[in-house]
């Protein structure tokens, strides 16, 4: 048997085609029918299949306990979900029911993130759900509303084949986005006029393989961006048709970017002025530029300003859609953008509505008949939670497929708030989620195969992901879990569903005359086509059967803005991390590592991963290490204001003077928790989406010594 799916890592969204043997072994291959990656597979993809056959560490049943000195028991899902309802209740009751809170993960299905929040908001009365995609996404959904009027990426993976001039800044699409890069690789070898700058302050195997690496000193991206901008409109590669016509806030930008000289920027960034006359001279006069970014942008206390100020180069140059153009952010998560659809987020709902909107939250209470009013007030966000948590503001969270232990920025006061919480529910698939340990509840979640449901990839793709095994022991559709526990809080006629089609449904109408409208997509359509991308409406009988499906958005410069009018932002360029000092004088950034996904809950079982990159280590520049006696491969000690890591340093004059990087993905090993890179970041967050800042934390680097 074949079946045709989707890989469940990265935002690139692969099609796979996974084969069933007759004795149950699963092959898996890149579907060359798929139009994201042509057949091609990373690593991570190549190798998925595995996470499924080893079964040795999944969660089987569910289990619970009265306390956290009592081991877990294994006990019936009826028990698992009366117990957790009757303690919900009880906290709602007495605190309101801004006491209880859904965190869940990019990781989830679209209908699995409809359920969820709707739940909450519409018929518990709290806006408390956020997913983890606020750790890696919300500023560039912030940046998107405020410039383009709505959380809309406007361009396609075929705008790659387009453009003549990529500008990846703050991604390393080689490692993190692979199949993505292998298309821009293939184009490029392919047609040698197109270029490739890459901004990042270490060399990257996206900066090994770029025309102009721009190493720039870490949140210095706003100082470069606006001096590009200022070069773009003083060698005159603006669009002023575009800008007069469609486009607001161009005075004002003029006169923020032009309060620094191009000399200026250039010694705060610590790049030469030759280098970034370079990247505005090849910018203004490409054809098809092309923006990519992931967290090196957002991931930072002024993520939406860095947005907003890459953004700003397309608006002064018209480059928006045109094949070939446009900002594009490339999402982590393979499914943070169906969250985002489905309103799983504290301060939207369904279909980009806001709660804030009274007209908005009227439109969705009348469609769920929902029993109590929608709060107006945003709920907690991801840190948010975790601080509530902690001063017992927050009484209960329910933690669906994401290991806030490992990934929360200030991980040691995450760890706390999960000790102290009241009552934790943690349902996942396997233990190797270090959250499972401090939970009260653990219901077993069905994994990638055992489950059917949509998810969205980063070109608005929606694909359909077909139920191919059955999961093991006791393990459910987190979409059944969840409708099964809003039946046992007396909800039963708003969440009796037979199967996700019957919620995947219910969530298409109420996308109805949005910008995100999906009502002509159903599973029957996405079983025959596989994927679609939206806006796909429906058709009316008049207009036929024919493709709806949107490759590029405002084709006609009409943007989402109330006037229509896309926004030009003039954008300080102060960064306003935490400050170094004498005690921590270098700055650590956080990221990924090829083989690796998130904190190896999935990656971790697959032996040929682990093998690219067997143990965390610290990257740190030759001449900070030997002012601090370091050898390479020594053990070293990285010290924070938060807390500790011990890892083996990397020489390497890949990352800048005065500049060091860990990988993301370790936490807490033979029961220490001295591998967690987040034990330094900072939980400092940006205002407007509340995004953390992992990019820039002030840390020291000393010769461990056994005590
Ligand atoms: Fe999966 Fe992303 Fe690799 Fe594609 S690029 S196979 S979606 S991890």
């Amino acid at each position: 048997m074949t079946h045709q799916t989707t890989c469940c890592y990265c935002g690139v969204g692969c099609g796979i085609v996974v084969k069933q043997e007759p004795n149950g072994r699963l092959t898996v291959e890149g579907d060359k029918q798929h139009p994201s990656n042509k057949g091609m597979l990373c690593s991570k993809g190549m190798n998925l299949h595995y996470t499924v056959m080893d079964q040795s560490d999944r969660l089987l049943y569910p289990q619970m306990r009265f306390n956290r000195n009592m081991p877990m028991q294994r006990v019936s899902w009826d028990t698992a979900l009366e117990r957790t309802a009757a303690v919900f209740k009880t906290f709602i009751k007495k605190y309101g029911p801004d006491s209880v809170a859904f965190y869940v993960s990019g990781q989830c299905l679209t209908e699995e993130y409809y359920l969820v929040n709707k739940l909450i908001k519409g018929f518990i009365g709290s806006n408390n759900i956020d997913t983890n995609s606020r750790l890696c996404m919300s500023s560039a959904v912030v940046g998107y509303k405020l410039s383009l009027g709505e959380d809309s990426v406007p361009v396609c993976y075929d705008d790659i084949e387009e453009a003549d001039l990529f500008l990846v800044e703050g991604a390393n699409p080689a490692w993190c986005h692979p199949i993505l890069w292998r298309r821009i690789e293939a184009h490029k070898a392919a047609n040698p006029n197109v270029k490739i700058i890459c901004v990042d302050p270490r060399r990257t195997d996206t900066a090994r393989s770029s025309d102009l690496h721009l190493p720039l000193r870490p949140g210095t991206d706003i100082v470069l961006n606006n001096a590009i901008g200022r070069l773009l409109i003083e060698k005159n590669y603006i669009d002023n048709e575009f800008i007069t016509n469609h486009a607001d806030g161009f005075l004002a930008y003029r006169e923020q970017v032009m309060l620094r000289s191009v000399e200026e920027a250039a010694e705060i960034c610590g790049v030469s002025v030759e280098a970034i006359q370079t990247a505005a001279d090849w910018i203004g006069r490409s054809k098809g530029f092309l923006s990519l970014w992931t967290m090196g942008l957002n991931q930072s206390v002024v993520g939406v300003n860095k947005n907003l100020s890459l953004i700003n180069l397309h608006l002064i140059t018209g480059r928006i859609g045109k094949p070939g153009n446009g900002p594009f952010s490339l999402t982590g998560q393979p499914n943070a953008m169906g969250g985002r659809e489905t309103g799983g987020l504290a301060n939207i709902l369904p279909a980009h509505r806001e709660v804030t909107n009274a007209v908005h939250r009227a439109e969705v209470e009348a469609f769920w008949n929902s029993p109590v009013k929608i709060a107006a007030k945003p709920g907690l966000t991801a840190t948010e939670m975790f601080d509530a948590l902690a001063n017992d503001q927050l009484k209960a969270i329910w933690i669906i497929n994401t290991n806030p232990l490992v990934s929360m920025p200030d991980a040691n006061a995450a760890e706390k708030a999960l000790k102290n919480a009241r009552f934790v529910v943690v349902q996942d698939v396997s233990n190797r989620a270090d959250t499972v340990q401090f939970a009260d509840v653990v219901l077993p979640a069905a994994a990638w195969l055992e489950k059917e449901g949509t998810m969205t990839n980063a070109e608005r793709r929606i694909a359909y992901l077909p139920k191919v095994l059955d999961a093991p022991g006791e393990a459910l559709p987190d979409a059944e879990i969840i409708w099964r526990f809003a039946q046992k809080m007396g909800f039963e006629a708003s969440f009796s569903y037979a199967n996700s089609s019957d919620i995947y449904d219910e969530y298409v109408q109420l996308t109805a005359g949005t910008n995100v409208d999906v009502t002509g997509v159903s599973y029957d359509l996405l079983k025959e086509k596989q994927t679609v991308q939206w806006p796909y409406p429906a058709r009316s009988k008049e207009q036929g059967t024919g493709e709806t499906d949107t490759k590029r958005l405002f084709t006609d410069n009409q943007f989402y803005t109330p006037n229509g009018r896309a926004q030009i932002h003039a954008v300080p360029d102060e960064n306003t991390s935490e400050p170094t000092d004498s005690d921590f004088p270098l700055v650590l950034t956080t990221g990924r590592i090829r083989d690796q996904w998130h904190t190896m809950t999935k990656t971790g079982r697959v032996a040929k991963l682990n093998q690219h990159i067997p143990q965390p280590f610290l990257q740190i520049h030759p001449d900070d290490a030997n002012e601090r006696g370091i050898q390479d491969g020594q053990l070293v000690e990285v010290r924070g204001r938060r807390g500790e890591v011990r890892v083996k340093a990397q020489l390497t004059d890949d990352v800048r003077p005065g500049l060091c990087f860990l990988p993301m993905h370790w936490g807490k090993l033979l029961n220490s928790n001295l591998n967690r890179a987040n034990n330094l970041t900072s939980s400092l967050v940006d205002p407007r989406s509340k995004e953390p800042d992992f990019k820039f934390s002030a840390v020291e680097v000393v010769p461990y010594r056994k005590p």
